[in-house]
């Protein structure tokens, strides 16, 4: 996302000598005076741009943000500065202030530069948060058409297939219900209404725990095809993107699993996520009646394997999917039951055990030895 910054250190100074005909050696003074003085601010100008440029790329939205402000009122035609405040403001997710300081740069970039690349890009971003899908869709593209930086390219193009605005998905059928705005590759129109009402009773479902408020509706592609998704967007189904609220599903999968990922991390602030919490919360949600400790025990005879829950935590991706999602669901429910709803959540945002010990207390431990002991006999 910061990549393409890196052009803001190696600006040029493009300031023009203002060229005099008068050969008088007062007039050449008064020449030499200007140059000095336009390389002077010109100079002062590259090296704020740099340092904004810096405080950028270290993610200190907030600061970039003042710095910018600030330095517009000496220069407030800037497109350098109103890129980084327009940037800042959208990484924060203030899109709607975000979109005149991006707008600025786009009309103002003469060159056609990356820096109107980029201002594409983030307002392509900022309206389809805002739900202004025509836009987004617009800017995306010109941004992607551009092709003025092989890093903004990139940016607009994996937003093209994610927010479905790839050809691919021109014959898609959008539907919109009260929380989501679906995309259906390929189903009937009986069957339409019923996944959407199954979909919007599980979102209630769920929503009744988390109560969170998304900034958006959920845009949730139904895929048909696995094989067609993972020739597209070179991934498996499915999966979500909880800032972007979007989920791409096969038809087929469970009703709650990418959504809860929507919703919970929409609960709290997201710090850190762990692989046994976050998924395993999809799992806990997933709204299915699927016997989760049946297949956990099954596994563990099969396999004539003990489980260690602070094992798992931290080396997540050591074990099998088969194993791990259910009984991380397990282990998730588990911990709601013995620590309640508001704890919980108040933990959620920062998975890790260190976090767990310090939200939970001493009695932790008790509950992960009493669970394990629970699952492997
Ligand atoms: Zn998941």
């Amino acid at each position: 996302m910061f990549n393409g910054y890196i052009c803001l250190l190696v600006r040029q100074n493009s300031k023009k000598d203002p060229a005099t005909k008068q050969k008088q050696y007062i007039m050449r003074l008064i020449s030499t005076t200007i140059i000095i003085l336009t390389s002077l601010i010109t100079f002062g100008q590259n090296k704020q741009v740099e340092e904004l440029g810096k405080i950028y790329m270290s993610g200190d939205f907030d600061k970039t943000i003042i710095k910018a402000n600030e330095f517009l009122i000496n220069d407030p035609n800037n497109i350098d500065y109103k890129l980084l405040l327009g940037r800042a403001l959208a990484d924060k997710g203030d899109f709607n202030s975000a979109i005149p300081y991006l707008d600025f740069t786009v009309k103002n970039d003469q060159n056609n530069s990356w820096r109107k690349a980029w201002a594409l890009g983030y307002l392509g971003t900022c309206h389809f948060m805002l739900q202004d899908y025509d836009n987004s869709r617009k800017s995306t593209k010109e941004c992607f058409d551009l092709n003025a930086t092989k890093n903004a390219t990139r940016y607009a193009y994996k937003r093209i297939l994610l927010f479905g605005f790839d050809d691919f998905y021109k014959d898609w059928k959008i539907v919109e219900s009260d929380n989501f705005r679906f995309h259906f590759q390929n189903m009937s129109d009986s069957d339409i209404e019923k996944y959407i009402s199954s979909r919007e009773k599980a979102f209630e479902n769920i929503n009744e725990f988390f109560e969170s408020k998304l900034p958006k509706k959920i845009d949730f592609f139904v895929w048909n095809s696995r094989e067609d998704a993972k020739k597209l967007l070179k991934a498996n189904l499915g999966f979500a993107d909880p800032g972007f609220c979007i989920v791409h599903s096969h038809f087929q999968q469970t009703k709650g699993h990418e959504m809860t990922h929507v919703i919970s991390n929409h609960a709290t602030k997201m710090v850190k996520k762990t692989g046994l919490i976050n998924e395993g919360t999809s799992v806990c949600f997933d709204q299915t009646n699927q016997d989760k400790e049946k297949i956990v025990k099954d596994w563990i005879i099969t396999n004539n394997k003990k489980i260690t829950i602070k094992e798992i935590w931290t080396n997540w991706k050591d074990y099998p999917e088969e194993l791990t999602y259910p009984l991380s669901g397990l282990f998730v429910k588990e911990l709601i039951d013995n620590f309640g709803r508001e704890k919980f959540i108040e933990f959620f945002g920062n998975q890790t055990y260190d976090n767990a010990k310090l939200i939970f207390g001493v009695k932790l431990d008790k509950v992960i030895k009493d669970f394990e002991n629970k699952i492997n006999t």
